[in-house]
């Protein structure tokens, strides 16, 4: 893989800054580099921790908001209540396919606020055709990897260009909703 790296000095302060282009294929989808060096890992490493801070990636090792079935349905959301969301301003979910990128997991005894303040275009709700939800295994930019990262991420993300684990997901997933 050869990247391509560009340096800006920022208008409000005297910061330099590197942008990283990586490859792409005709589908527009990152390409996994056959060999990950040293310099490369760092790159996707970082790719990972976007992915976390700006489309809410979660996997087993990130924290918080991960299903470890990766369906992320509202009906297993501890935000979820009567088929009802207590976020976003939205009446009724859909408890089986519907999900947001503020899923997060039950737990006995956490509590929640009845808010109904975010909008469901700015938490991405959308009700996934398969009638079952969404996760990376059943995502389309997802690819079979020749590599595995070093806590045994096995797949391939194409479009946030760094390592998945199967059950882990992001609000760019792009499984087809209702
Ligand atoms: S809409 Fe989002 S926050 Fe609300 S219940 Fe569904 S997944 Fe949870
Ligand atoms: S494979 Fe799909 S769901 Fe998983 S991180 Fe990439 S875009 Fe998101």
């Amino acid at each position: 893989m050869r990247l391509t790296v560009h340096n800006h000095r920022r208008r409000a302060a005297d910061v330099k800054r590197a942008i990283i282009d990586l490859p792409s294929d005709a589908e527009g989808m990152f390409i996994e580099p056959d060999v990950v060096t040293p310099e490369i890992a760092v790159v996707l490493a970082h790719n990972l921790e976007r992915s976390v801070n700006h489309v809410a990636y979660a996997d087993e090792f990130t924290g918080g908001t991960y299903d470890p079935i990766g369906r992320y349905n509202c009906g297993r959301c501890n935000q979820e209540e009567r088929s009802d969301c207590l976020l976003l301003d939205i009446n009724g979910i859909n408890e089986q396919a519907g999900s947001c990128r503020d899923w997060e997991p039950e737990r006995t005894g956490d509590p929640e606020m009845r808010l109904k303040r975010k909008s469901p275009d700015a938490a991405s709700y959308g009700v996934a055709k398969n009638g079952v939800g969404f996760g990376c295994h059943r995502c389309p930019f997802v690819r079979t990897a020749k590599n595995v990262d070093s806590q045994g991420r096995s797949s391939w993300c194409g479009e946030n260009g760094h390592y998945v684990t199967p059950t882990a997901c992001c609000e760019l997933n792009g499984a087809p909703t209702v």
